[in-house]
């Protein structure tokens, strides 16, 4: 059985314990929600004040060579690479990951219909986040193709769902919903057995777990740098082409900054040689500027430490809740294995909403998802260990004594 005092004896020995120091976080909160949004590195406001005053208000228009404005999306993508198994200059930061599963998608459709042109199948899972199922679905009914989304219920069904029909597979790496971790290498040699072609949604790993894009012989993937990257609120997005790929990426978002000379202003667009051909056009450079000051956040740690930590975070949180709150009906839906387990935790209860609404007036912030879920992200890098005896036991006090009110009012939450 876990202590408070076992609690106090990992935070004093947690290797990581000194990097929430770099973060806004209030005294009187208990952040579980790093998940959905990172918290405020302390240094993104400085930099924010330096883009506004000096870059934009003194430097004007010179900002785009003298500031390194124009380089942004490819200098902060060779930041981003090493934490998802890429190498400089295959990663752009630009868009937001719904637009770039846009294009990402489309040229994988577009490199199909050249070598495969009878594969019409797009398989995905059926909880993905819906942005993603969206957006293939916008696609499919856009292009009139005869493209269909074939959608499983578990990943154990991908082996018979992928087949020779199938053009790509796109799926999400962490389960935004229930935490569950899937294999990218094993999937992806899985999609290539069927010549067929993998985008992989990195949202919830990037910066959570260890990803290895080119160990796993990935073909693309994208991802938000608002979650665990720390860039801010609506930060812009990844989006990876494998380097074997880059040369066949087109999409139809074909604006200026894909171009190969974007100041020549020639007519007809001809695409960059580089993964540059992936933006479209100007770039919010304010948003893009703080994305440094999130990745920086991770530059006195390694992949390897953060996922240590946040395995024995998040089985430190499930031990608790179980051992706490064991009477209350609380189902775990987070996978126990570690080599199938993001980095937050997620249980189902009837009155999951309402119980989340009191512990985040009690300053514990996870959140809900629908249906009945709760859903409690932990983030190595400012997570402490007293934080989730905390969390568990507020929980198990809220339960103990109903502490919540049945018909709290929803509001709507993105
Ligand atoms: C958070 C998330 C998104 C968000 O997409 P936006 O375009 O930034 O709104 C997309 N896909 C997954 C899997 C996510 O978890």
């Amino acid at each position: 059985m876990t202590t408070a005092y076992d609690c106090l004896q990992h935070d004093q020995h947690d290797p990581l314990a000194s990097l929430r120091e770099q973060f806004a976080l209030p005294a009187d909160v208990i952040y579980l929600d790093g998940n959905s949004l990172g918290a405020q590195p302390k240094a993104a406001a400085k930099r924010a004040m330096q883009v506004i005053e000096q870059e934009w208000g003194t430097d004007l228009i010179r900002s785009w060579n003298s500031a390194g404005w124009f380089d942004l999306p490819s200098r902060l993508g060779d930041l981003l690479a090493p934490l998802i198994g890429a190498n400089p200059a295959e990663v752009v930061i630009t868009d937001s990951t719904s637009i770039n599963l846009f294009k990402a998608l489309a040229a994988a459709l577009q490199l199909q219909a050249q070598q495969h042109p009878q594969k019409k199948v797009i398989v995905s899972e059926r909880s993905n986040f819906p942005t993603d199922l969206y957006i293939i679905e916008g696609i499919t009914q856009w292009l009139q193709r005869g493209y269909e989304l074939r959608l499983v219920d578990s990943v154990s069904e991908l082996s018979i769902a992928v087949d020779q029909d199938v053009a790509a597979v796109v799926l999400t790496q962490v389960n935004y919903r229930s935490g569950e971790l899937l294999d990218m290498a094993a999937t992806t040699a899985l999609a290539h057995a069927h010549d067929a072609l993998i985008i992989w949604d990195l949202s919830h790993s990037a910066g959570a777990v260890p990803v290895d894009l080119n160990g796993a012989r990935a073909d693309y993937a994208i991802g938000c740098c608002y979650k665990y990257l720390n860039g801010g609120p609506g930060a812009p997005a990844f989006i990876w082409v494998a380097p074997r790929h880059l040369a066949d990426f087109q999409h139809p978002l074909s604006g200026w900054w894909g171009h190969t000379s974007p100041f020549a202003m020639q007519s007809g667009f001809i695409p960059t040689p580089s993964i540059r051909r992936a933006l479209c056009g100007t770039q919010p450079i304010i948003s893009l500027a703080l994305i440094e000051i999130g990745l920086a956040t991770f530059k006195s740690t390694d992949m390897t430490a953060v996922r240590k930590k946040s395995l024995h975070l998040t089985d430190l949180f499930i031990e608790l809740v179980e051992q706490n709150c064991s009477t209350h009906g609380l189902e775990l839906i987070t996978p126990r294995a570690h080599a199938k387990r993001g980095s937050h935790v997620s249980f189902l209860h009837p009155h999951a909403y309402s119980i989340i609404q009191a512990l985040i007036r009690r300053g514990i912030i996870g959140d809900y998802r629908e249906p009945s879920v709760m859903r409690f992200g932990f983030t190595p890098l400012y997570t402490s260990y007293m934080d989730v005896w905390n969390a568990a036991d507020a929980l198990r006090d809220i339960l103990d004594n109903n502490s919540y009110e049945i018909n709290t009012p929803r509001y709507t939450v993105t």
